[in-house]
């Protein structure tokens, strides 16, 4: 089992972990700072000592982590992990942005989003239908103002769903949602809009 460090403390950007399980070009260690990739979310890049990882991934209760060539690590290694930090904030802002707007769609123009993705440059909500390109504006200069009004943005486990999480912000609906948020909008600085295709917004942050 992988000890989860990035629900613990998502600011955490080096720990030292030990190397429990090797397979071909894979490593399991008792914890990491990693996330791993999911459909709607890339995952994290960093470093295992001095080896760049090819990225993570989650099995069962288990996190590997992709050694993209020669893979040196040997069980009961004690390493260094680092991770990649401007990256991952970028996807912390932009994750955390998805979640107020879709929270003021929602809750201020009864307007639910269906899905939302985070992309390492943009992220995007799909709806039902299109929406007016007025309310659009509306809802960004909206979550703008909740921004700079600097609003908490908490995650916390559920109570009876073993490895299932949830993100709310402000007081707007609850969103299930296992990835890395920032714990103040106020990091997120500024929503801006790329462009609405259809039922499809894409946004991305200043
Ligand atoms: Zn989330």
């Amino acid at each position: 089992m992988t000890e989860l460090i990035y629900y613990q403390d998502q600011y955490k950007t080096e720990i030292e972990a030990k190397v429990t399980k090797v397979e071909g070009n894979k490593i399991l260690l008792d914890k990491t700072i990693f996330i791993p990739q999911t459909n709607t979310e890339p995952g994290d890049f960093g470093k295992v000592n001095d080896v760049k990882i090819a990225g993570s991934k989650k099995e069962a209760d288990n996190v590997w982590h992709i050694i993209p060539q020669y893979n040196p690590f040997k069980v009961g290694d004690k390493v260094k992990l680092t991770l990649d930090w401007k990256y991952r904030l970028n996807i912390m802002r932009l994750h955390s942005a998805l979640h107020l707007l879709a929270g003021v769609f929602d809750s201020k123009f009864k307007e639910r989003a269906v899905a939302g993705v985070v992309k390492p440059k943009n992220a995007y909500l799909v709806f039902k239908h299109e929406i007016s390109d007025e309310i659009i504006n509306q809802a960004i200069e909206r979550a703008n103002m909740d921004i700079k009004s600097g609003i908490e943005i908490k995650t916390y486990p559920d109570k009876k769903r073993k490895g299932f999480r949830w993100c709310v912000v402000k007081d707007y609906p609850p969103i299930p949602c296992g990835g890395l948020h920032v714990k103040n909008a106020k990091e997120i600085e500024e929503i801006v809009l790329i462009n609405k295709e259809g039922e499809k917004i894409t946004i991305a942050v200043k």
